[in-house]
């Protein structure tokens, strides 16, 4: 199982990282999201990065979705930076990201 991404059908509108926060902390705050919506409001862009156990970083722009592993130093969107997050463990075969995403940006694929 594997998270699948398309990225022209996000709204931007934050509800899988605040329920994988909620998931893994019991609290609603991005903070610790293994997912993470990068917006820049000046430039009306966004994307997502998911932070995986292994295989390093997807990246989820309207350009495509990439992979890449974290720089040593890497800072990245958010206030938390990525490195100290934990990596996603897709809820234990139940991912609530992709449930409750409402456009099908995120979905499962076996
Ligand atoms: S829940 Fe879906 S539409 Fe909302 S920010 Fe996340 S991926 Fe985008
Ligand atoms: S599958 Fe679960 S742990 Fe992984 S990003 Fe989605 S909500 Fe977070």
């Amino acid at each position: 199982m594997r998270l699948h991404f398309e990225p022209l059908a996000c709204l931007a509108c934050g509800l899988c990282e605040t329920v994988c926060s909620l998931q893994r902390d019991g609290v609603l705050t991005p903070m610790s999201s293994s997912v993470i919506l990068h917006s820049e409001d000046k430039a009306d862009y966004f994307g997502l990065v998911l932070k995986r156990a292994s295989k390093g970083l997807v990246f989820v722009r309207p350009e495509g979705v990439t992979s890449d592993q974290p720089a040593s130093d890497a800072s990245g969107p958010g206030a938390k930076p990525i490195l100290l997050r934990e990596p996603c463990n897709l809820c234990d075969g139940d991912p609530k990201c992709a449930k409750i995403c409402p456009t099908g940006c995120i979905a499962v694929e076996d």
